[in-house]
């Protein structure tokens, strides 16, 4: 499919001149006890996309969410990184007490070009994610199917109010595509002819679709985390697309078990024993060869400091668990993702988060980089993994880091995203 479909606008070739765009930028990013930002990832990757408006002669207008506000509460405010935009920006940014109101209206209206506004959170209305709020527990089923006729008509106008401040509307937001709120979807049908892509959106689905739909073989998936349950759907969907399917971290055990393994105190999801064992067999079926660890370094707690000892994937003692990738293992790995044209990761190799343990991690970090220098596509995604990259210096190392996790992994599920669906539709 092509990205940049015949009614959409493309941003780089739109003209922005005296035009007012708004945007659907994702900055929810993580404050301290000061309010100030402790990681700025986000607001920097939605600099692309400003500045581009800016340079083409047009102002904007920014709308986010920040946090998960049921009401106005200054904590949640987005006054509080407006000194990191500005930063980052290099601009003034003028802020609007409310995303609502006459007095908004006003602000939007008299932009001129070059000039950047920020809306206080849209969150702050129910009408945003279009969930009913304050109803009594005890209310009848009537009063809540009045409720919600009564918020899907002001959501109307809360969607129509904020499409009035512009000529034009952009979606960036990648973090918040997987899901169907007024200011990423509802919005969009105001501006039939006048709807894009940001740069940021548009680059994640593009590093998606090159795993996905346009990839180079030989094309490795490595999964991992805690859970199986998480990323069944992933993984179903990924055995049409892959060549190597690399299962790592505590989701492994439920398949080695399903082998027969001994897995010992290892995390481990009973009830999906048979769905791995269908998985399995899907995989031999489809040729996608299935990668599980063959050794492992095993813990007798769950703890750091914990004794440890390396043993074979399907001999882990009874009181032991399954903690990290083993060196046999590891090196398997390796070769598989060096032999690898395009690869995909998401979800670490191990408890990554204490150090005794983060050994798996860090060398699939390294093999990712290694195999990104000599020519692979390689797309990082989810957030333990992105720390992972980070964490060594190596976000450069690979071809693409995602921004969102969710959204990632429901368009890596199959799914069309309602964000990225009503720019297109
Ligand atoms: P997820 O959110 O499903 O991607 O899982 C990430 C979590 O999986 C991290 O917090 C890891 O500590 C955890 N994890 C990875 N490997 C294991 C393991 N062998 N045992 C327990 N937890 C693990």
């Amino acid at each position: 499919m092509f990205l940049i479909q015949e009614q959409m606008q493309d941003i780089n070739t739109y003209s922005f001149q005296g035009k007012r765009a708004i945007v659907r930028v994702d900055f929810n990013v993580p404050l301290d006890d000061q309010f100030q930002v402790t990681d700025n990832t986000r607001i920097r990757a939605a600099i692309p996309t400003i500045q581009k408006v800016l340079e083409k002669g047009g102002s904007l207008i920014l709308m986010s969410h920040l946090g998960r506000p049921k009401k106005a509460e200054e904590r949640f405010s987005l006054r509080h990184i407006l000194p990191a935009i500005e930063e980052l920006l290099g601009v003034p940014v003028l802020f609007a007490t409310d995303c609502m109101g006459e007095e908004t209206a006003a602000m939007a209206r008299s932009l001129k070009p070059g000039e950047v506004l920020l809306l206080e959170n849209l969150r702050f209305y129910a009408e945003e994610e279009g969930k009913i709020r304050g109803l009594p527990e005890e209310a009848s089923e009537q009063e809540k199917a009045e409720a919600k006729t009564a918020l899907k008509e002001s959501q109307q106008r809360f969607t129509a109010a904020l499409a009035s401040y512009a000529d034009c509307y952009i979606n960036d937001a990648f973090g918040t595509a997987h899901r169907a709120h007024a200011s990423n979807t509802l919005i969009a049908a105001h501006f039939p002819n006048d709807k894009m892509f940001g740069c940021l959106l548009h680059a994640e689905i593009l590093a998606m679709d090159k795993v996905l739909s346009s990839a180079v073989r030989p094309v490795t998936a490595i999964l991992g985390g805690a859970k199986v349950s998480s990323k069944l759907a992933i993984l179903e969907n990924l055995l049409d697309k892959v060549d190597n399917l690399i299962i790592c971290g505590g989701m492994s055990f439920t398949f080695v078990k399903a082998r027969g393994g001994r897995i010992g105190q290892s995390l481990c999801e009973d009830h999906l024993i048979d769905t791995a064992l269908d998985i399995l067999k899907k995989a031999e079926e489809k040729g996608v060869r299935m990668y599980l660890p063959t050794d492992v370094i095993a813990a007798d707690a769950f703890d750091n400091n914990a004794q440890t000892n390396v043993h074979s994937i399907d001999q882990i003692p009874d009181q032991w668990m399954g903690m990290d990738a083993g060196p046999q293992t590891l090196t398997a790995w390796e070769q598989v993702i060096l032999n690898s044209k395009t690869l995909l990761w998401n979800g670490p190799a191990g408890v990554f988060e204490m150090p005794a343990f983060a050994n798996g991690t860090r060398q699939l970090v390294a093999f990712v980089a290694n195999a990104t220098q000599n020519g692979a596509f390689s797309l990082v995604g989810g957030g333990d993994s992105v720390a992972a990259v980070n964490q060594m210096g190596y976000a450069n190392k690979v071809s693409y880091v995602s921004t969102g996790g969710g959204a990632m992994l429901e368009y890596l599920e199959g799914k069309e995203l309602p964000g990225i669906a009503a720019i297109r539709s």
